[in-house]
């Protein structure tokens, strides 16, 4: 594995290896790795010539009272994790080399954006999509992999790909949690022992949730009132959203019928935590999809 700063180094080994005929699997991060993170990686490197990890805390998806500088950093353990997985290129550029001076461009989807996470981190979107849009002008990859943890972020670069004829495939993996259920995230580094235990609630309201439609409750404002009151017995989970949408288009449903996310947001001690629940109707009938408790006990297919 090697790692390359810049845009110019990093294109030009892409060039190379599509020259070469080979496909390329781009794996877009923040860092400090994860199963999360890694799993997405052996899903590139399964069906790619050429794998390549960037890791870049992205300033412009911060807001100002936002984590930009505890945002937790290993870089050494990162490059260990990337080269564990046999990924080809550890691209690790500078806030400098991906914004130059005079960089006047935004990328924004609309509509998407506005709800759920674009709620109450205002600019949040316009931030991921502008730099995702960048690195795959950098990269070029065939295929991008993102995880179903950050659902709404899915379904914002799918519309952007689509709307922009982008020749990217989107893969969305699927979410990997502690065996507790706590879905796994840079920031759980945040969580003191306590608020590491209270932090269970959320996915276990999600379950109790996805119980309830496998039951026959169709109510949307009704599961929201249910993962309301759940999380209520936890009094340091203190909630920022919990929202019922259309998987898709990410607009509130009355009635769950067709492909259902179950998203919600929460403050816990000095960390802001997400998590979600997707639920499908194969021949009608109501299937949640919680992610998998470890990497190790095995990984479900991924939706291309
Ligand atoms: P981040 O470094 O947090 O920006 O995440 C980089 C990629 O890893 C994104 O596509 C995330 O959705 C994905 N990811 C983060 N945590 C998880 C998780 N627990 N399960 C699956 N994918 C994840």
């Amino acid at each position: 594995m090697i790692r390359l700063a810049t845009v110019a180094e990093m294109r030009a080994a892409c060039d190379a290896a599509r020259a070469d005929g080979g496909r390329v699997g781009f794996v877009p991060t923040m860092g400090f790795f994860h199963e999360g993170h890694r799993s997405l990686m052996r899903a590139a490197r399964a069906e790619n010539d050429f794998v390549v990890v960037s890791v870049f805390v992205n300033p412009t998806q911060f807001g100002p009272d936002e984590d930009l500088a505890a945002y937790p950093r290993d870089l050494e353990g990162d490059a260990a994790a990337t080269e564990a997985e046999g990924v080809d290129v550890l691209f690790l550029p500078t806030v400098d080399e991906m914004y130059r001076d005079g960089a006047r461009t935004t990328v924004h989807v609309s509509g998407l954006t506005e709800r759920l996470c674009g709620a109450s981190r205002p600019g949040h979107f316009d931030g991921v999509t502008t730099v995702v849009a960048k690195l795959f002008s950098i990269v070029g990859p065939s295929r991008a992999y993102f995880g179903r943890k950050d659902a709404q972020q899915l379904a914002v670069i799918r519309r952007m790909t689509t709307d922009l004829d982008l020749p990217v495939d989107v893969v969305g993996c699927p979410l990997v949690r502690e065996t507790d259920g706590l879905a796994r995230s840079s920031r759980n580094v945040y969580l003191d022992a306590d608020d590491r235990q209270a932090a269970t609630i959320l996915s276990g309201a999600l379950y109790m949730a996805s119980e309830a439609v496998v039951r026959g409750q169709r109510d949307a404002a009704a599961i929201r009132q249910l993962i309301v009151e759940t999380v209520a017995h936890a009094p340091q989970v203190r909630l920022d959203y919990v929202e019922v949408v259309d998987a898709a288009t990410l607009e509130p449903v009355d009635q769950l019928a067709g492909d259902t996310l179950v998203a919600l947001a929460a403050f816990v001690g000095k960390a802001r935590l997400i998590d979600n629940v997707t639920i499908t109707f194969p021949a009608g009938v109501p299937t949640p999809d919680l992610g998998v408790l470890t990497a190790s006990t095995g990984m479900q297919e991924a939706d291309h």
